[in-house]
């Protein structure tokens, strides 16, 4: 190994030089007085390209951390999650960008934002910790400029790492606030269903947030804090907090009512998100759904490759076969039907729907459109007349947030108002009034409502593009495959462009599993299991640290999205 002298005389020697001269800094540098490795592990070919990737990495007896931070997973993440914010606060002190051509002298990491999720950011690996970032190397045009690389190699990078990664230099209070929120929030997602609930929201949650655009809570000083109501109210108690109470969410079928703008999608939304951990701070820490969760929307456009919603949709017009639905551009409805069959198929145990993104049609059919077109002539078995069988013969629960019709209330176990942001349970009324309306009749469960897919290994490789593999993200929710463009903008529950790249990656990983035995659900669930035993790592070239942890919900909605890929059914 180097040590920084060498990397200092190194940067000297290629002043002024053509940009490709950067590519002998490569390496290992270690700072004698600081005590750090710096590795400088790929060099962008240009100052417009991706910036650098480097990596810092320090022995944390050295630096003073103790263990037991991360003694488990749990406080794992949440200790990995705050040095990221902590050194993105930092990087935020310099120059950016200030410092010629492109991306040069642009400093940065994949810092986190509301959610806490597993990041290849920071790695804690043995007795180390790595902290991975990207610098855009200076120059003006494309002449490198040393004495700007100086500042950054020799000023910037100790400051960095004095500043975020010294034990002495941290808010052990705030730190020991992340990994206790963290270490809580995975405990309560554990002991749910134990509980008999699928979700938890926590008594003084702040749910609403900034705007639709931006997921920060809300400043405004009109916030009503959560309350649950008394009925509903559970007490839990956790690792660090103690005991707290809640509203518990039975499973079940369970409505969310209330008049329009009075909280109803806000509550949802921070349910639906209760998958994910959130940060101290957040207002919704303490908002805890069960794992699996799947917000169900109308996806209209989207396609559908060999899909069995015959549950819900069957004769459709010119006897287009439903037990083996195929489209590269589904309706409303259709693609609703599809969303859940889906869901169930990756196992999940509730399904949340907003009225918002649902398709009418696809929820309710009522007495007088059923006396207009009978039911032999609907193609749609609407969700209403299913939604006690997928709970009743399946175990699955709803949360279901339905402010236009009450047709649903005969179905419900529970129904919840929202009421001027407080949550009322109006369970005993919504039931009286549903008895002298007319009864909605129930369609006869059928024997399953999903049947599990295989994947041929040769439709997949469509992303092989002459030979090399060009499968990445190209926005915020969109992916290229191959030369196809997949559009996973509906999945609310993939909540950051770390995700989506480790989602295309996890799409090129899925050809070690297939081997058309494999159903897609397993090739899923191996998937997640190495991700969670060995790392995030394995997803791309060493050093990467822009993966952030997704479900395995979302790499199988990914999948569902490929409009090229064919299936089988296991009979087949
Ligand atoms: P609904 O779905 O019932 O029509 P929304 O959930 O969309 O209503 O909320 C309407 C508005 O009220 C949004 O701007 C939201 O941010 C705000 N809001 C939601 N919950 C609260 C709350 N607890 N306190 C203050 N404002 C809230
Ligand atoms: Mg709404």
């Amino acid at each position: 190994m180097h040590n920084e002298d060498q990397l200092r005389h190194l940067i000297t020697s290629i002043d002024g030089k053509g940009y490709l001269s950067y590519k002998g800094i490569a390496g290992q540098y270690h700072y004698r007085q600081e005590g750090f490795v710096l590795a400088i592990d790929h060099i962008q070919s240009d100052p417009f390209a991706s910036p650098s990737r480097l990596r810092i990495i320090i022995d944390r007896k050295k630096f003073g951390f103790p263990s037991n931070l991360y003694s488990n997973r749990s406080r794992r993440i949440g200790f990995c999650d705050f040095l990221a914010r902590r050194f993105a606060k930092a990087i935020f002190h310099f120059t950016q960008g200030h410092r010629g051509s492109g991306k040069s002298g642009r400093i940065s990491i994949d810092s986190p934002q509301q959610e806490i999720l597993d990041r290849s950011a920071i790695i804690v690996d043995g007795d180390n910790i790595e902290v991975r970032f990207t610098v855009g190397l200076p120059a003006y045009g494309r002449r490198i400029a040393s004495q700007e690389a100086m500042a950054i190699f020799f000023d910037e990078i100790p400051i960095l790492v004095e500043e975020t990664l010294l034990y002495e230099n941290i808010d052990l209070a705030l730190l020991m606030e992340y990994i206790e929120v963290n270490e809580d929030a995975d405990y309560l997602r554990k002991h749910l269903k134990e509980m008999g609930l699928v979700s938890f929201v926590a008594n003084q949650s702040m749910l609403p947030r900034m705007s639709g655009k931006d997921d920060r809570p809300s400043d405004s000083e009109h916030v009503v804090p959560f309350v649950s109501p008394s009925s509903f109210e559970v007490s839990v108690d956790l690792p660090n907090a103690g005991k707290i109470w809640g509203m518990g969410i039975p499973e079940g079928v369970t409505l969310i009512v209330g008049g329009g703008f009075h909280g109803k999608s806000t509550l949802l939304r921070a349910i639906e998100l209760g998958v994910f951990n959130h940060r101290p701070g957040d207002g919704r820490e303490r908002v805890i759904t069960r794992p699996d969760a799947m917000k169900i929307k109308a996806e209209e456009g989207r396609p559908v490759q060999h899909v069995d919603i015959s549950a819900f949709i069957h004769h459709l017009p010119q006897r287009i076969n439903t037990e083996c639905f195929n489209t590269l551009n589904a309706s409303g409805s259709t693609s609703q039907a599809t969303n859940i069959v889906e869901a169930l198929e990756s196992g999940s145990d509730l399904l949340l729907l907003d009225e918002d993104s649902s398709a009418t049609n696809f929820m309710i059919r009522d007495a007088q459109m059923e006396r207009l077109v009978p039911r032999e002539k609907e193609p749609i078995t609407p969700f209403i007349q299913h939604v006690r069988n997928l709970y009743d013969g399946y175990g699955c629960s709803t949360i279901l947030v339905m402010g236009g019709s009450g047709d649903y209330f005969s179905q419900a176990d529970h129904v919840i108002c929202m009421d001027e942001y407080m949550a009322v349970d109006v369970s005993i009324q919504a039931h009286d009034i549903s008895q002298v309306g007319p009864a909605i009749v129930r369609a006869s469960a059928p024997k399953t409502f999903f049947t599990p897919r295989i994947p041929a290994p040769l439709s997949f490789e469509g992303f092989k593009h002459k030979g090399s593999r060009k499968v990445k993200p190209i926005s915020r929710t969109k992916l290229l495959f191959g030369s196809e463009e997949v559009d996973l903008t509906s999945l609310d529950q993939m909540v950051c462009e770390s995700q989506l790249r480790s989602i295309s990656d996890g799409l090129v990983y899925a050809m070690k599993y297939m081997d058309g035995n494999r159903t897609l659900n397993e090739i899923v669930d191996l998937i997640v299991h190495d991700l969670e035993h060995q790392g995030l790592n394995i997803l791309g070239p060493q050093g990467i640290g822009s993966y952030a942890m997704f479900r395995k919900q979302e790499l199988m909605a990914a999948f569902n999205r490929l409009g090229r890929i064919r299936y089988r059914f296991p009979s087949e």
